[in-house]
This record gives structure tokens, sequence and C-alpha cells, in this order.
């Protein structure tokens, strides 16, 4: 496994890699990897030749300095994890080489990413496909795999890839959870034993979506019970609850097949972001 640091050594090895006629598989991470990165990487190893992965904690998408200061950095471990996913090249560069002096660019996208994360974390999703479209840009990858966990970033990124014309196949990869259901996430090292046992219960609520959902309930019922269930969670300041079709992001007013309930949640100081497909297979 080769680690590259600068943006100009991994432009290199892709040109080189491009040339052996290799197909390349992406991985874009902030690293502090779990078995959700990692079932990324596992895909992207069975249906590629090269497995690339990035770690790079990306300061244009944190619209809270104190989030992106507290944001894990286990850099060795990390480069574990990814030997052991048997990943040929990490690329893991500076903020300071990404974003020099005078850099002045930014891929503002609309649409897609206007609601919920958008209109939460303003100027969130422009960090988002600024980074995406440079680390697209330097590793030129075939395929990027990306989480469902984060719903609508795969939204924003498909939307991103078809209006700049970007040629990368965007696979998209379940959620992986833990053993009560909760969405494995980075953040999750920063809740408090008891914020975590009570974040427990943002799977349980979910799949009492899925229920009322499944017994013909409207939207609005739905959002009413899910944000009333929330807010009863200990530490929980409730963010959003919205109902959306699966591909528009449009509300929906009736649950249908491609129906997606996402949330956000904070439970102390982490904000916490999950979905679920309604009338798809139950979560717990
Ligand atoms: P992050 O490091 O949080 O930026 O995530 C990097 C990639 O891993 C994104 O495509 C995420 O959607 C994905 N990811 C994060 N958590 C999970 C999870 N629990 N299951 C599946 N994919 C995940």
């Amino acid at each position: 496994m080769i680690l590259l640091r600068t943006p100009d050594d991994m432009l290199a090895w892709s040109k080189s890699r491009q040339a052996s006629g290799k197909s390349c598989g992406f991985v874009p991470t902030m690293g502090a990897l779990h078995d959700g990165h990692m079932a990324l990487m596992r895909i992207a190893r069975e249906q590629c030749d090269v497995v690339v992965v990035s770690i790079f904690v990306n300061p244009t998408q944190f619209n809270q300095p104190a989030d992106f200061e507290t944001y894990p950095r286990p850099e060795s471990e990390d480069l574990a994890v990814c030997k052991a996913c048997g990943v040929d090249a990490v690329f893991m560069p500076t903020a300071e080489l990404m974003y020099p002096n005078g850099y002045a660019t930014m891929v503002l996208p609309e649409g897609v990413a206007d609601s919920m994360e958008g209109a939460s974390r303003p100027g969130h999703f422009a960090g988002v496909a600024t980074i995406v479209t440079k680390l697209f840009n330097c590793v030129a990858p075939d395929r990027a795999y990306f989480g469902e966990k984060d719903f609508q970033q795969l939204a924003v990124v498909k939307q991103l890839v078809r209006d700049l014309n970007l040629g990368v196949h965007v696979i998209p990869v379940s959620t992986v959870r833990d053993h009560d259901g909760l969405a494995l996430s980075s953040r999750n090292a920063r809740l408090s034993e008891k914020e975590r046992v009570a974040a427990g219960m943002l799977p349980t609520i979910l799949t009492e979506a899925q229920a009322m959902a499944r017994d013909g309930h409207q939207s609005s019922d739905v959002v009413t019970h899910v944000s009333t269930r929330l807010r009863d969670v200990a530490y929980s300041r409730v963010d959003y609850v919205t109902i959306v079709d699966g591909d528009s992001l449009a509300t929906v007013d009736t649950p249908g097949t491609k129906s997606v309930l996402a949330i956000a949640v904070w439970v102390g100081d982490v904000r916490l972001i999950d979905n679920v497909s309604l009338l798809g297979e139950p979560l717990l």
C-alpha cells in the first residue's frame, strides 16, 4: 500500500495507473475509519482492480469550527484499517495543500442540496461538492463508493457527477449499524456512555415510523410521532424530521415505495443523522 500526501503525487500515480488500463475504485473518507467505511472498501476491492482511499478532514464542509477541531484523526490506526482491507493507495493530503493561499474556487450545488443538511448547515454541500470534485480530479476513479447513511450527500454527488460530466460511476452502499441498530459514525466516539445508550433509541424510533407507514399513515402523522419520540430521548435536541422522495428529495404527503424518512438530532454535543426507507426492510 502506498501513501500519497500531495495532490501532485496522487495525480502522477493516477496517470500511470490509468496508463496500465486497470480500473480504479475510490472511497473518499474523513478518517476515524469504522466498519461502515470498511464495507465501502470491501465492495470496491471486489469490483475494481485498484482501490484508492482518501483520508481528509475537509475544512470547507464544516459549518462549526468546534466540530472540525474535535473531529477524530487517528492516522496510524486508519492506515492499518486500509491495509487490512487490501487498499492499494491512500491519499492523505493536508488542508494547506488542498486549499493553498489564494485558493478561490468553489462548486455550489443547488437542487437536492437545498433542503435538510443544506438548510441546517449552510455551506456544507458547497464544501462537499468542491472536495469531491477535487478528489475525483486527483484520483480519476472509474467508480466511487458512498454510504447511504449520508443519503442526501449521495444525491448531491450523483447530481454533481451528472451536471459536471465527471464520468464517475457512483455506487451506493447500505448503512452499517452497531449491535443496537445505531448507524456507525465517526462522531459516535464523542458520545458519553449515557448519551450512547440514549442514541440507541434512534433505530427503534425509525422502526416505529416504518410500521406506521406500512399501516397506511400519512407523512404528517409519522413525522409528528417521530419528532415527539425523538424529543423524549435523553440529552436530545431535534434538528429536523422529514419524509422525502428518495430520488428528488421533494417532501411527500403519503409514504410510497421510494419514500425515505430522514432525521438529524443532537444527542448532547453530537449531531447524528440517519434515514430509513419507509416501506423497506425493518431496521430491527
Ligand atoms: P465520512 O468519513 O463520515 O465522510 O464518510 C465517508 C464515507 O463513508 C461516506 O460515503 C459515508 O456515507 C460512508 N459511511 C459513513 N458511515 C457509514 C455507515 N455507518 N455505513 C455505511 N457507510 C458509511
